[in-house]
Parts: C-alpha cells; sequence; structure tokens
C-alpha cells in the first residue's frame, strides 16, 4: 500500500485531535498509527493514493473547532502494512514546536450532563471532555497528556478510563477526564481556613444562601481565584468596593443564562454568539434603561452605559449560577492592581481580608489568566479584544520570521508583565 508520513503542526493537542485523525481513519479504511510529539501529532497512514489525498484533505477541512493547524508535511515513505489504525504513545524526544492550547469553556454536552438527574456526572463541578475545559492553566509541559498537568495526580476510576479508551466516546483520550467516583474534590472554607464542608451539594446549597446574605465567595476558578458577591445586593457591592480598595472601576458579572441577560443589556447577534462560545470572554455590552434582573448598575459601573457580562464557563460556576438564578459579580480575586492569585495558600492568606468564605479544589493550577475582554463594534459587528487571556490565548497569528536569524520577543505596553509573543527564528 502507499504509504505517507504526516506531520501536523501547531495547536493540535488537547483539542481532540488524536481521536478526530482515529475516528477518520477507521471511517475511511485508511490503516496506520496517529501519535503526540512534543513537535505536533505524527501520522503514518497506508491506503490507496486517492484515498490518502482525501484523508489528507479532510484532516484539515473537518480539524475540530479549537484546534490550529500552521503546518501540514506530507512525506511519502517506502510501502508498509498495517491490519489497523491505532493510537500510539506518544513521543518525547525533539525540540517542542507546538502551540500550547487555551482553556476552553463548558461545551454544551457537558452543561447539559452537568443538569441531567442520572447522569453520572450529575453536579460534578470538574466534568470536561476533550471539547472543554482547562488545559493552558493545567500544563506542566509538552507534549499534553496528562502525566504532564495537573491532573497527573487524580486516577482514573474503571468508568473513567473505559470512557478514556473507547474511541466512540467524546471522552477518548481526554487528559482532564474525571468524574465524582475519581474526583477532583471541592472545600468550603471560612476565612482563617478552617473547612465547612466537603460535600459539593452543601457547598453549593449553602454558598448560594451566603450570597443571598450578601456575603463574598472567593472562588477558585479556571486561571486564579475570583471574588462573587449578589450583584443585585447593594450593601455586598459597597462592601467588595471597599475591602478591594477599588471606589469606582466597573465589575464583572456572571449572567446565569442569556434570557437573564437580555433582559439587562442591548445584545447584537455577534454579542450572543460571543456570550454562548466556548471561549466565555467576558462582553462590555450597553444596558438598558431599566434592567430587568435587578443588578445595581451605578454601583458594578459607576458614571458607565456599559456593564461586562459574561456566560459561566465552568461547570462550577454554572451549578452556582444555576443555583442562584442572579447574576453575581465575578471579579479578579487580586489586591487592586496585582495580579490574579491561583495558588491557594497565597490566595487564602492575601483574599482573606477581601472574601467571607472560599471554595476551593484540589487541582492546581500552573499558570494564571485573568477573564478575556471583548466588544463589538455597533454598525459592522468587528470584533475588538480588549485583554486577550483566558479562552483566547496562548494563540498563532502568524510568523513573520520566515527569512531573518533572529528570535522575536515582543511586549505590550500595558499592565500586569503583559507576555504576548515570543517566537524562535527556527520555527518557520
Ligand atoms: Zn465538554
Ligand atoms: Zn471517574
Amino acid at each position: 500500500m502507499p504509504t505517507h508520513h504526516l506531520h501536523i503542526e501547531g495547536q493540535v493537542q488537547g483539542v481532540g485531535f488524536r481521536p478526530f485523525v482515529y475516528r477518520l481513519a477507521h471511517e475511511m479504511g485508511i490503516k496506520g498509527w496517529v501519535s503526540n510529539g512534543v513537535d505536533g501529532v505524527h501520522i503514518t497512514a497506508a491506503s490507496e493514493t486517492a484515498s490518502l489525498d482525501e484523508f489528507c484533505r479532510r484532516l484539515v477541512d473537518e480539524a475540530p473547532y479549537c484546534s490550529v493547524i500552521t503546518h501540514f508535511i506530507n512525506t511519502p515513505l517506502p510501502e508498509q502494512t498495517f491490519s489497523d489504525f491505532t493510537i500510539q504513545p506518544s513521543r518525547q524526544a525533539g525540540q517542542p514546536k507546538l502551540l500550547l492550547t487555551p482553556d476552553m469553556g463548558l461545551c454544551d454536552n457537558c452543561r447539559r450532563e452537568l443538569h441531567e438527574g442520572g447522569n453520572r456526572r450529575f453536579h460534578y463541578a470538574f466534568t470536561t471532555c476533550t471539547f472543554c475545559g482547562p488545559r493552558y492553566s493545567i500544563i506542566r509541559k509538552l507534549p499534553y497528556d496528562r502525566e504532564f498537568t495537573t491532573m497527573e495526580v487524580f486516577d482514573m476510576c474503571p468508568d473513567c478510563r473505559q470512557e478514556y479508551t473507547d474511541p466512540l466516546d467524546r471522552r477518548y483520550f481526554s487528559q482532564t477526564n474525571s468524574c465524582p467516583a475519581c474526583a477532583v474534590h471541592l472545600q468550603l472554607s471560612d476565612r482563617q481556613g478552617n473547612s465547612l464542608s466537603l460535600d459539593p451539594e452543601d457547598i453549593i446549597s449553602r454558598a448560594s444562601d451566603l450570597l443571598l446574605e450578601g456575603r463574598i465567595l472567593a472562588v477558585k476558578g479556571i486561571g486564579g481565584y475570583l471574588l462573587v458577591a449578589d450583584a443585585t445586593n447593594r450593601s455586598a457591592i459597597q462592601t467588595l468596593r471597599d475591602r478591594k480598595h477599588r471606589p469606582s472601576k466597573p465589575f464583572a458579572l456572571l449572567y446565569p443564562d442569556i434570557e437573564t441577560l437580555a433582559g439587562d443589556v442591548i445584545l447584537s447577534p455577534h454579542d450572543k454568539g460571543a456570550f454562548l462560545s466556548i471561549e466565555s470572554p467576558i462582553l462590555l455590552l450597553t444596558l438598558l434603561e431599566k434592567p430587568a434582573s435587578g443588578i445595581q448598575t451605578d454601583l458594578i459601573a459607576p458614571q458607565l452605559s456599559q456593564i461586562g457580562a459574561m456566560r459561566p464557563y465552568t461547570p462550577l460556576f454554572e451549578w452556582l449560577s444555576q443555583q442562584f438564578r442572579r447574576p453575581l459579580i465575578a471579579t479578579s480575586g487580586n489586591i487592586s492592581g496585582s495580579p490574579i492569585y491561583y495558588d491557594d495558600q497565597d490566595a487564602l492568606t492575601s483574599l482573606a481580608p477581601l472574601a467571607d468564605f472560599f471554595i476551593t479544589n484540589d487541582r492546581a493550577i500552573t499558570t494564571p489568566q485573568d477573564d478575556s475582554v471583548v466588544r463589538f463594534t455597533p454598525e459592522a459587528g468587528q470584533r475588538i479584544v480588549i485583554r486577550r487571556s483566558r479562552g483566547y490565548a496562548p494563540t498563532f497569528i502568524g510568523s513573520s520570521l520566515d527569512g531573518h536569524a533572529d528570535s522575536l520577543l515582543a511586549m505590550g505596553a500595558d499592565m500586569k508583565s503583559t507576555f504576548p509573543c515570543f517566537t524562535r527564528a527556527t520555527y518557520t
């Protein structure tokens, strides 16, 4: 059989690329194997030439939504015979030549399962699949395999392992796979660090009650801690402003659903699309004269006609939002002017003066990130990224180094040690 080696570079790990290749190969009767390397995805494919051409075309055209292919190198090999198409263990040798994958918000399937009574991940606050969940914030090194992420310490239960090894399951090779039986654990604690509950149902129920009482919670999200409070409660918002020493800078809001949001702001089709997108950025939106949800706009965004709103992008925020049913303030857990806290001990020490209670978990964050901020121009609907972070970064925007000997480091001029672009001349 004609045999080719395909080397695909770009954002191709942690996005369901290997399972996609596997399924496509089986569908088309291609034999061979696929493997992750530190320099991308490697495929050896054997079939008739026409079929191999079609396979290559579909690999590019039908690649998973979150993947970005930067290079596709097709090399003929001496003819080989394979009995099947398999996923082989990752190859760790070589020079890293891969794009890191950004964190992705909760996908529709995982969102549905979170609320589906009887589902084994019903009310599981860390459900993910190959199409959603943290990536960049939990990775230690490449290639993107569980042992190189902070999921390493969580052993999969038999059911999860079954999903992980079933090519037809959407959790096939999902490195973040876990469930209540092999769970990432939630904990509610007071500001002194005393544990109050380890039972997720109890924690969410108590958290909702505490928010109703006007308490401020520090909640560990994907990229760090957020401070969360009832956006309809004047005294809670004022307390948060006083404690944060932030007299007027606007707070972002977390909305339980798009219907509640539509009662408060003007929503264009572009806004709706971005609100529902897997990137789940903070969207800047123009307020209606009388917001229906009861949010206290003069305290949330003083002197402004716009607010920043986002959809719950983690299962935990989704569950808490659905329990609470009102917009929540969700602002970075930091002291004014400093970066977001993401280490549990640092957060407990530093946020204790700001938060009344903490909801933490035992999955470590390796790289902190704030929420991204986006707006659309009113007429043309052009997207303007005001802060490129969770969901959008890191990303690939093209290389202009071809033909140059030196590497390039481009630094932003904005706050918080922006690190926007780094590339090496050998990366061509
Ligand atoms: Zn998912
Ligand atoms: Zn499990």
